[in-house]
């Protein structure tokens, strides 16, 4: 049996992560993926998404230069926007990534990676074994039990990046990231977008009064949101594919369903190692380590987050907790906040507490807000949709931050900075912006939170 330092099942961004940098810190790596290097997030995921919906915005810009003093001498066409996505995808994946990983022994494509024992890992009938073990399996497209569901052509973001003509009509179930970037970026390529779900509004997770920010640019933009509605029935009909709910019938050539994500974990046979598990995910304490100290499940398979960046982060806190086998705080995964962004237009983007997630729990804290169209470069830029929101408090505590507008997913850095750091408003007052970047307005909202605590108080104290 091949005796390994360390086995990381599960090759996508955290997999990749723990075993690049243990591999470049002299341990011997074994690294399995039953499909691709690279995971969801390069090959069905975050990358190819970002690069359809550029092609998108692109197109839409063009489309809308009126008041720019700019007209465009014909029309501009869409030719095959998907086969570019798949063409840059071949160019970042294959062999110029897995040159990145000539430390790593790579079994790719040969099958699941199978717990034997807790030590023991067994791929294709062979068998491999290691001290340390790194589970790194993500999740898959969650397919509701919507009647008739199962009996259309269905598309997940496992198909929805194929090469293909745009659809002329796409429906599409779920209004979380990835439901609203679709929506839009087919929807500017020329697809008439019906988007239904259950929750009240888009981006359910976040703050209501982004979501509706979001909700006003896909209204003008023709996209059709249908919040809080129960979808009963799908089928295939004369008109396409019919998608039945409680507002009425509505019809597309295909079904995009965004509906959430589960774990893949039955592969796995995680009893043989006695790890315990919920439908949520791998069980894991906060340094990321299963009920087996010695095996670590990181990334979207413990359903802590799923987002590339932090199953990446978690990757690297946990392979520097089990080098250095302390208990140490910096090691923990819960002291470093997580943003999020979704990169529609205008993008949103979050760390932290929303507001009414601050009052429900109860804290003594107020918010301050600054709105785009105050600032004389969103102005110029046409950019004057959105505001950037912070929940605060006299002591300027940054409890979280919601954006929504122009470049919110550079934006939130600055407050992910604060509150990772226990910095305070007071860092960001005294910190020089560069003007006239749009993250100036994040020290525009900093003035605002001054010039209240002075009214309210002594301006000597809080400095
Ligand atoms: C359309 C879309 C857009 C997204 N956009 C963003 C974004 O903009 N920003 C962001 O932060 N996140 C985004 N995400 C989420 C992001 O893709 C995931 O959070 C990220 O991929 C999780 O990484 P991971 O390493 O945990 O798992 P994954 O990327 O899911 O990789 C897991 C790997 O494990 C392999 N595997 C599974 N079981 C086994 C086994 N038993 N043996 C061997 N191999 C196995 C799989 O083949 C897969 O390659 C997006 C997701 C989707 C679907």
């Amino acid at each position: 049996m091949q005796k390994y330092d360390m086995i990381v099942i599960g090759m996508g961004p955290a997999g990749m992560v723990v075993s690049g940098m243990a591999s470049q810190m002299g341990m011997k790596i074994l690294g399995v993926d039953a499909k691709k290097v690279g995971g969801e997030c390069l090959n069905n995921g975050c990358i190819p998404s970002k690069s359809l919906l550029k092609m998108a915005n692109l197109k839409h810009a063009a489309d809308h230069l009126e008041g720019k003093g700019l007209e465009l001498a014909g029309e501009v066409k869409v030719l095959n926007p998907l086969g570019v996505v798949n063409q840059q995808l071949r160019m970042l994946t294959g062999d110029n990534l897995l040159k990145k990983f000539h430390l790593v022994d790579l079994i790719i494509k040969e099958g699941y990676g199978r717990f034997v024992d807790d030590h023991t890992v067994e791929v294709a009938g062979v068998k491999y074994t290691a001290d340390l073990i790194f589970i790194a399996t993500g999740t898959e497209p969650f397919i509701p039990p919507i009647p008739g569901l199962d009996q259309v052509p269905v598309i997940t973001n496992l198909n929805v990046f194929e090469e293909r003509p745009v659809p002329e009509r796409l429906l599409i179930i779920g209004g979380g990231a990835i439901g609203s970037e679709m929506a839009q970026a087919f929807n500017r390529l020329g697809s008439e977008v019906v988007l239904a779900q259950m929750d009240a509004h888009l981006l359910p997770n976040g703050d209501e009064e982004a979501a509706r920010v979001l909700e006003t640019a896909f209204d003008r933009e023709g996209i059709k949101v249908l919040n809080s509605t129960g979808i009963t029935k799908v089928a295939k009909g004369k008109k396409g594919i019919e998608m039945h709910t409680d507002q009425g019938v509505f019809y597309g050539d295909e079904i995009l369903v965004a509906t959430g994500r589960k774990p893949v974990l039955e592969p796995l046979n995680l009893e043989a190692a006695g790890i315990e598990y919920t439908k949520k995910g791998i069980t894991v304490d906060e340094f990321n380590r299963t009920s087996k100290k010695h095996i670590y499940a990181v990334g979207d398979c413990n359903g802590q987050w799923l987002l590339s960046h932090a199953a990446m982060h978690q990757g690297m806190v946990s392979l520097m907790q089990a080098m250095s086998g302390a208990e140490d705080q910096k090691y923990n995964r819960d002291n470093y906040p997580v943003p999020w962004s979704v990169f529609t237009d205008p993008e949103v983007a979050q760390v932290g507490l929303t507001e009414a997630q601050a009052k429900a729990r109860g804290i003594d804290c107020f918010v301050v807000k600054e709105e785009y169209k105050t600032y004389a470069r969103a102005i110029t830029d046409g950019a004057t949709q959105g505001f950037v929101k912070v929940i605060t408090d006299l002591k300027g505590t940054v409890y979280g931050a919601t954006i929504v507008g122009e470049l919110a997913s550079e934006l939130i850095q600055e407050w992910t900075m604060i509150m990772s750091n226990r910095l305070t408003m007071m860092n960001v007052l005294m910190m020089q912006h560069s003007f006239p970047t749009l993250g100036l307005l994040n020290k525009n909202l900093s003035e605002t939170w001054m010039m209240r605590v002075a009214q309210q108080g002594d301006l000597r104290k809080m400095l």
